[in-house]
């Protein structure tokens, strides 16, 4: 068996599609990992990758997260993700992004992509051109716009949920709470936690960023380095993956991580069970912040900005329900996460055999 089809019947893909085009220097993988649910819905990344293999291992992974995501969040949509090799400083225009969008309408709607990382709303009014399979586009385009504020608004409610079900308390009053990473959304969870009466801190490798939280929101800085072992009552990672480690978790003073970072366990098994066995409780990453993908599935339906802020914030509640079973079953709340998703993706299955079968 050829490393592609490994790959994808480990992780439980469906379909992998390789887009070449010579025309327009174009090279992509597209993963549709589950539409039993929907459509596969997944952003768009541009990254230099060294290898294909890198590549390829990115997009399977990704995509496969994607389809828990939407699973948990309650959304009619699959999982998918597409990368573009290249780099996102030098390579991007037209041509390549309306190159990629034939790919897509190629699909003929199986798979919907949007912004990811090295991608902008930019890059998605090119890929507009040719395919309507596309979010993530701006408001002026019936978009939803920069999904960063919505995101916030469902980590702000994820930090909630878990200020109540583990330090029993209604308000974040006075709660110390460090967050790493203040761009598009680590900015907006600032406003909200501060307006909450949160005592925040924030650490950033971006000065201007840091000068922004700082003039608007009056919070106090902490070095890069320092923010692990900070004395507060929650860490919120909103910057990049794999901050929880063997390195960083024996350092945390928190009783609580919640953040709107994708991938935050370097393993998730390992390091899952590491936070519960410390006594921390751990908002599952792909739980907390799927407002992005709730703000690209309201614009499949027609774009109702003050419907994503509301479905945004039952996030308190989703992840009410899976700190319980999570409690229920004595698991971590990485594993009763991802068993929910599961058992939603094949009750639907069992569903449409149902169907089929009743129609034959
Ligand atoms: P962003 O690029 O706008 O902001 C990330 C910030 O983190 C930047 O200011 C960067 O300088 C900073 N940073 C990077 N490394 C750091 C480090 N070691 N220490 C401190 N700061 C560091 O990204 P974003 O859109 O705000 O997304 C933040 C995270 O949330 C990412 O992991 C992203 O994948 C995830 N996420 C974002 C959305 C969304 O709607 N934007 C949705 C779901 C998940």
């Amino acid at each position: 068996m050829s490393m592609v089809f490994e790959n994808m019947s480990s992780y439980g893909h469906e379909e992998v599609v390789y887009c070449s085009d010579s025309n327009t220097g174009l090279k992509a993988i597209i993963a549709i990992h589950n539409t039993t649910i929907g459509p596969a819905l997944g952003g768009c990344r541009m990254w230099n990758y060294t290898s294909e293999k890198e590549a390829l291992d990115d997009v399977l992974r990704l995509s496969r997260g994607m389809s828990y995501k939407a699973a948990i969040a309650g959304l009619n949509l699959g999982g998918g993700k597409a990368v573009i090799i290249g780099d996102s400083k030098i390579s991007k225009n037209e041509i390549l992004f309306r190159s990629f969008g034939r790919f897509v309408q190629g699909l003929a709607g199986r798979y919907i992509t949007a912004e990811d990382v090295g991608t902008s709303v930019k890059d998605m009014e090119w890929v507009r051109m040719e395919t309507e399979y596309v979010t993530g586009l701006s408001r002026a385009l019936g978009g939803g716009g920069d999904p960063g504020p919505v995101t916030a608004l469902g980590t702000y409610s994820g930090i909630c949920a878990t200020v109540k079900k583990h330090l029993d308390k209604d308000s974040l009053t006075d709660l110390k709470i460090a967050i790493q990473g203040v761009g598009h959304v680590g900015y907006h969870l600032t406003k909200y936690l501060t307006e909450a009466g949160a005592k925040v801190l924030v650490s950033d490798l971006d000065q201007e960023a840091l000068k922004l939280v700082v003039n608007d929101f009056g919070v106090k800085v902490v070095d890069v380095d320092k923010i692990y072992n900070a004395d507060v009552d929650i860490y919120s990672p909103c910057a990049m993956g794999s901050t929880l480690n063997d390195k960083t978790i024996p350092k945390l003073k928190c009783a609580i991580v919640a953040g709107s970072a994708n991938n935050q366990l370097r393993d998730e098994i390992k390091h899952s069970q590491m936070l519960k066995d410390r006594g921390i409780l751990y908002a599952p990453d792909y739980a907390i912040n799927s407002g992005g993908l709730i703000n690209c599935a309201n614009e499949i339906q027609g774009y109702n900005r003050k419907r994503a802020f509301k479905q945004a914030e039952g996030i308190y509640d989703t992840l009410m329900a899976i700190f319980s079973r999570a409690e229920l079953d004595d698991v971590t709340t990485h594993e009763a996460a991802l068993k929910e998703a599961k058992k939603r993706i094949e009750d639907i299955s069992k569903l449409k055999n149902i169907y089929l079968s009743k129609n034959n």
